[in-house]
């Protein structure tokens, strides 16, 4: 049986392909690269925002369904199932969560956790490790949720053989995943930091490991737990991922964010105050409902006062379902095009600013990916990507900063 298989969306996503897509192999299951030629057409989606979700649904208009079994999965399987029936009649859908649904769908066996579990990586020199699925969350623009549910943490044995396992097969970097890395624990009687002390106890070799986000509530409670001490191993990169939102606390309390604003600062001056070039990354959404110019001057200043060097800006969209679509004072599209010009405009500003402070020093970067022009894109220890030209992948290098960008640095080797 030959099949094909499209993934979009997060990190979490992109392992559940790689899980299927080893189900599938020990099954005897043939990959090929066209649908035209597939006798099985798996469609992994993603539902974080309205355009991607109309992306998804010309997907599945356009994937030949005639002659072959065409299965949604991903969030959007739950977030529209009935859009996608409507789509594909003989769609076979089933969630992120529901694999035995999937393993039935599929006739092969998928296995009930996702970490210590095979896995057909899709990357030469880095690997995705997922720790839990779900969050603690209850956020009203949010439609993961629907596909992700209440959190459930893998066994934190099963996720150092996956690290362990990657690593030993080459892998420099590895990215621990899941809707909010820092509830991990919370239903099994552990936590991220015991979880982080575990792998670097066990797992031998050079490798750095990336934590992905987690969300505000859970970062103040881990930096009383130890976060910071277990960061300071240098296998692990210094950089934090912690999406605040938005800047002001009447937005927040309408999202249902379960922190406020200065619980963030508080989180922010902490890990700077421990790692002074900590890299922090955080996302706002501008424009979500009732959200009045001011109160948005209120995130662009939050990220230049405290000199936020990644940022991902989302403009709010209302997604079916969820509890912010159906509220009133929704924000014109135009209005929310003019605020995140404006604190892209800002932000860039801010990293170019935070970025000078690398330049001539050298840093022991990770060369992890193929950029343009024969360059490659490595990761500084606190995880800055530095373009660098004519080097190996997958190396070491002590790379001296020679330029700063807004975005990105630029350096050679020593
Ligand atoms: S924490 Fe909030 S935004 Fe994140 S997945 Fe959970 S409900 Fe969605």
């Amino acid at each position: 049986m030959r099949y094909y298989i499209e993934t979009y969306g997060c990190v979490a996503n992109k392992v559940d392909s790689e899980i299927i897509m080893a189900a599938l192999k020990s099954a005897g299951f043939e990959r090929v690269n066209r649908a035209e030629d597939a006798d099985l057409i798996i469609l992994n989606t993603c539902a974080v925002k309205e355009k991607t979700i109309a992306h998804m649904l010309s997907r599945i208009r356009r994937l030949p369904k005639d002659g072959n079994k065409f299965v949604v999965t991903g969030c959007l399987a739950n977030v529209l199932p009935d859009k996608i029936r409507e789509l594909a009649p003989n769609a076979e859908i089933a969630g992120p969560r529901e694999w035995n649904k999937l393993s039935k769908i599929l006739g092969v066996p998928l296995p009930e956790k996702k970490a210590g579990v095979p896995q057909i990586r899709t990357e030469p020199n880095l690997a995705s490790v997922v720790i839990s699925e779900g969050c603690t969350g209850t956020c009203t623009y949010c439609a993961t949720k629907f596909a992700r549910k209440y959190i459930t943490s893998f066994r934190p044995g099963d996720i150092v053989r996956s690290v362990r396992e990657a690593v030993e097969g080459g892998r420099k970097e590895i990215r621990l995943t899941s809707q909010d890395t820092g509830a991990y624990g919370i239903d099994i009687g552990t936590n991220l930091v015991e979880l982080l002390g575990e792998i670097l106890d066990s797992v031998e070799g050079e490798y750095r490991v990336r934590v992905g986000m987690m969300n505000v509530d859970h970062a103040v409670r881990l930096i009383d737990e130890g976060l910071l001490d277990v960061f300071e191993d240098p296998r692990i990169y210094k950089f934090f991922h912690v999406p605040v939102q938005s800047g002001n606390d009447r937005i927040l309390r309408l999202m249902q964010r379960n922190y406020s604003v200065d619980d963030f600062r508080e989180v922010v001056r902490k890990i700077r105050r421990r790692f002074p070039l900590a890299s922090v990354a955080t996302d706002i959404i501008v424009g979500f409902p009732t959200e009045t110019w001011e109160e948005f001057l209120e995130s662009a200043q939050l990220i230049e006062e405290l000199k936020i060097d990644v940022l991902n800006i989302s403009r709010y969209s209302a997604i079916p379902g969820t509890v912010a679509a159906r509220m009133k004072g929704q924000v014109s599209s135009n209005e929310k095009k003019r605020r995140s010009k404006y604190i892209t405009e800002a932000h860039l500003r801010v990293g170019k600013e935070w970025n000078e402070q690398y330049v001539g020093k050298t840093y022991k970067t990770l060369l992890i990916e193929r950029g343009h022009h024969g360059a490659v894109i490595g990761r500084t220890e606190h995880y800055k990507p530095v373009v660098v030209q004519g080097e190996e992948l997958g190396e070491f290098r002590d790379i001296y900063i020679t330029e700063a960008l807004p975005l990105f640095l630029r350096g050679k080797t020593e």
